[in-house]
């Protein structure tokens, strides 16, 4: 494929509803963010099509939950290799879509995708038997859902997705996918890729605009709704979800903390703090988004930071030299310039980045870090979602964990310092789902991953991951 082609107007024109493709009345166009350009269109579900899907999958479910764990992780595999075939079309499909760099979308993204698949592939969730006396035996087991709907946004339309259909479908449920209105075309290619290895109906995925969102929550044939997302939207899927007693899993936003200790090997951890903060251009829930750094290291500190930023190059990310690429959509790069331009106003002042790139085409934000802004200035108590960091001062350890926790969020956090056993009884103060110490955002097919306060509810991964998808059954046998 050629990386910079226009996709031909109908290559992703219909939608797959159990063994029918279906062409829909409307449609949506798809942007490249790097260029600010619409480059493809696809579907735009109604009501209708949600309805044909949940019916599919509905008549899907019986038979795929009858298969063993065995012949399920067979087809899932199938699917992993289907897509490490594919790697390089979906790598170009992603970075024209969401905007990021075409190695970082090869291996950040398939690649991290296809290992997923068979890491999750690969687990069990066992029953056990809790009693098992001469006149009584007790068992535990577990039973799927149903249809269960999986809702991402657009930073990593590709893994997110992935992190909930390999569980849902794993264990027994059929799934309906709804990509980001903004990046559609992965997921799509995703359910192309799987016509052949999954039965009709047991995957569907959906495109269409946030109201689609709204109509899978608040469809009575749905089990369960995964949602990975804002706060703000996380919560009308709750209170929707609330007139089914639908199960739901959030997984939502995050203002994560970083503390560097007086004591951090500085050229070990600048690289990390970079990456852990400006990654995928700061659009990553478990990104940096506030760094405190100790009044002993912080001049130094900061020095590195800026040299570091200098050397890494933004761009349009099918050229091969762009380490960072746009922000996603418009909506967030006004949200994101909005935050930016409140600094000056606020007498702040920008250590490095802070202007608009007015040369440039798309959705471009410079790296931006801010030097010791107040606690109550908006670049720290929101979450921007783009490459702008606010990095504070701090001298008490006591109070730095005070702020630390001082947000609404909960999602992950991360410490630096040479001295690990002090870096871990801080952490365990830090109200956060997952608390990193010298290393940021690491996650496994086998640690569950979730957030305390407004970043969600439940978990993903983990034997914990997979039981969000099944409900606990007890058989109680008297003898
Ligand atoms: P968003 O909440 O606007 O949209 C997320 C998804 O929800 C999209 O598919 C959207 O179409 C859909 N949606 C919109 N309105 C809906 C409704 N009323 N009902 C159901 N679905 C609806 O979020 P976004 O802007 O796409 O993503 C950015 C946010 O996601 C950030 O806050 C970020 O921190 C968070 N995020 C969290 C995680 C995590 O694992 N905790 C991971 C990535 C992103």
């Amino acid at each position: 494929m050629n990386p910079h082609r226009i996709l031909p107007e109908d290559r992703f024109s219909t939608l797959r509803l159990g063994d029918a493709r279906v062409h829909t009345v409307r449609h949506r166009p798809v942007i490249n963010p790097a260029h600010g350009t619409v480059f493809a269109s696809v579907p735009r579900a109604d009501p209708e099509h949600l309805e044909r899907a949940v019916t599919a999958a509905r008549d899907a479910f019986l038979g795929w939950r009858a298969l063993s764990w065995a012949e399920r992780q067979t087809r899932i595999e199938a699917l992993a290799d289907r897509m490490a075939r594919a790697r390089d079309e979906l790598a170009d499909l992603m970075t024209l879509e969401q905007g990021k760099p075409r190695h970082s979308a090869a291996i950040g993204e398939v690649d991290y995708a296809v290992g997923w698949l068979r890491g999750i592939a690969g687990q069990r969730l066992s029953g056990r038997i809790l009693e098992d006396a001469p006149h009584h035996h007790v068992e535990q087991s577990y039973a799927p859902l149903g249809v269960v709907g999986l809702i991402v946004p657009w930073n990593f339309p590709l893994c997110l997705a992935v992190w909930k259909l390999a569980p849902a479908l794993m264990t027994g449920n059929s799934v309906i996918l709804k990509p980001s209105p903004y990046t559609p075309l992965t997921a799509l290619r995703l359910a192309e890729l799987a016509e052949d290895i999954l039965p009709p109906g047991v995957l569907s995925v959906l495109t269409g605009d946030d109201a689609l969102g709204q109509w899978m929550v608040d469809h009575p044939g749905i089990a369960k709704i995964s949602f990975t997302g804002s706060a703000a939207t996380g919560r009308k899927v709750m209170a929707g979800a609330a007139a089914h007693l639908k199960r739901v899993t959030l997984e939502l936003g995050g203002n994560d903390p970083a503390i560097v200790l007086p004591d951090a090997d500085l050229d070990a951890c600048v690289p990390q703090l970079f990456w852990g903060a400006f990654g995928n251009s700061g659009q990553w829930c478990v990104g940096i988004k506030r760094l405190y750094v100790h009044d002993d290291i912080y001049p130094q500190l900061l020095d590195a930071l800026v040299t570091y930023a200098r050397s890494v190059p933004m761009g349009d990310g099918m050229e091969p030299a762009n380490l960072l690429g746009p922000l996603q959509n418009a909506r967030q790069y006004a949200k994101v310039l909005d935050i930016l331009d409140d600094c000056p106003r606020r007498g702040l002042r920008f250590a490095h980045g802070g202007k608009r790139l007015l040369d440039q085409a798309g959705y471009f934000v410079p790296v931006t870090l801010v030097d010791n802004p107040p606690d109550a200035s908006r670049v720290v108590v929101e979450e921007a979602f783009g490459p702008v960091l606010p990095v504070l001062r701090y001298r008490d350890f006591d109070d730095v964990v005070r702020r630390a926790n001082d947000t609404e969020y909960g999602l992950g956090a991360s410490i630096w310092g040479r001295d690990t056993a002090f870096a871990q009884t801080l952490a365990d103060r830090l109200e956060a789902g997952t608390v990193w110490i010298n290393e940021v955002y690491v996650h496994g097919v086998d640690f569950p991953f979730g957030g305390h306060k407004l970043s969600g509810l439940g978990v993903e991964h983990g034997a914990e991951g997979l039981a969000a998808y099944v409900n606990l059954k007890i058989r109680m046998t008297a003898r």
